[in-house]
């Protein structure tokens, strides 16, 4: 297959609803409108084979996975999803694998009503890197440094599941298959909280996508933000498959350092809880306290009123 064959065949997908595309896939460069009153929010993630995924994962949930960590960050933006570029290092033309990359890729675009128009291929090892744009209203955007002690830090679901799914996946956890399912599902195929965050647009005062650990991005809000945090681990969220889990220690580990899940954590004023909680309602999004910034720099955790030491705040790569 000629590289431009392989471009249009399987990577330059579009869900057909897009309007702002003047040009997409097969010229120099695409061609976008952004919509008056609008700004562009951009965002770029890559997925190394090895790194950020296990080789063996199948094609199809790669490209998802892609496709959602890069949304994440859109949603952690309260920007909504118009456009990806997709640069594409593949080790050869593997048809079979081509083919479920694209189901996978088309299905999440198709979900999100996103269109990929443009990117790059070429040969190497596997890796993936997506570019999002999104657009957010010129008088809001989410940000990781506009919040104040006193507030209260809430996510939109559970978190750990992500975390046991990989342990799952790499059989290093045994669990009945109905809970096998829904960990490896919440591992391999997210589905970012992108209605979450435009509802919370004008409400939170800063919002962020859990990708590294729940711990490790409190952590990033209440650094750039110049606050303290203070998290009640019996109001940390889990579903109940996690509640399942007998060792504790994993439990904790997955819920506060696992990373992956891709809710968003938010910070809000105590005064605008309830109207926050009615406009997660409508897009069917739970807002769940888990604790309250302070002044006092550092993340810190009460189990049961005794605080507990934290050694790992969540995946770091370097
Ligand atoms: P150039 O040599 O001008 O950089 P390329 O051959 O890299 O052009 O790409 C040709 C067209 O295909 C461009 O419009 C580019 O954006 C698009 N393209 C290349 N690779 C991908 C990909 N993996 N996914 C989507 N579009 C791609
Ligand atoms: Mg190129």
């Amino acid at each position: 297959m000629k590289e431009f064959e392989i471009i249009e065949r399987y990577f330059a997908v579009d869900s057909g609803k897009r309007k702002d595309v003047i040009k997409g896939v097969g010229d120099d460069c695409a061609l976008l409108k952004v919509p008056r009153g609008q700004r562009l929010a951009v965002s770029m993630d890559t997925l190394i084979a090895g790194v950020h995924f296990l080789p063996e994962t199948n094609a199809a949930d790669i490209a998802h996975k892609a496709v959602a960590v890069n949304l994440s960050d859109l949603a952690a933006a309260g920007a909504e999803p118009a456009w990806l570029t997709l640069s594409m290092s593949i080790p050869e033309v593997d048809r079979d694998w081509l083919e479920s990359f694209h189901l996978g890729l088309k299905r999440i675009v198709e979900f999100f009503g996103v269109q990929v128009i443009g990117g790059d291929t070429c040969k190497g090892p596997l890796s993936i890197t997506i570019q999002a744009h999104g657009f957010v209203p010129e008088a809001v955007f989410h940000t990781r440094n506009g919040a104040q002690a006193g507030e209260l830090v809430c996510v939109t679901g559970s978190v750990g599941d992500a975390a046991l799914g990989l342990k799952v996946a790499q059989n290093e956890l045994q669990v009945p298959p109905n809970i096998a399912s829904q960990f490896l599902k919440k591992y391999f195929t997210p589905y970012p909280k992108i209605a979450a965050g435009i509802a919370l647009r004008g409400r939170a005062t800063s919002v962020i996508d859990i990708s590294d650990g729940l711990l490790a991005d409190v952590n990033h809000i209440s650094q750039q933000s110049g606050v303290g945090a203070l998290l009640r681990w019996e109001k940390v969220p889990l579903s109940d498959a996690a509640k399942s889990i007998k060792d504790e220690a994993l439990l904790k580990s997955a819920a506060l350092s696992g990373g992956d899940d891709y809710e968003l954590c938010f910070t809000v004023k105590e005064d605008d809880l309830v109207s926050t909680r009615l406009a997660l309602e409508t897009v069917g999004t739970d807002c769940i306290p888990i604790g309250r910034l302070t002044g006092k720099p550092g993340v810190r955790l009460l189990d049961n009123k005794n605080e507990v030491e934290l050694d790992e705040l969540g995946y770091r790569h370097f």
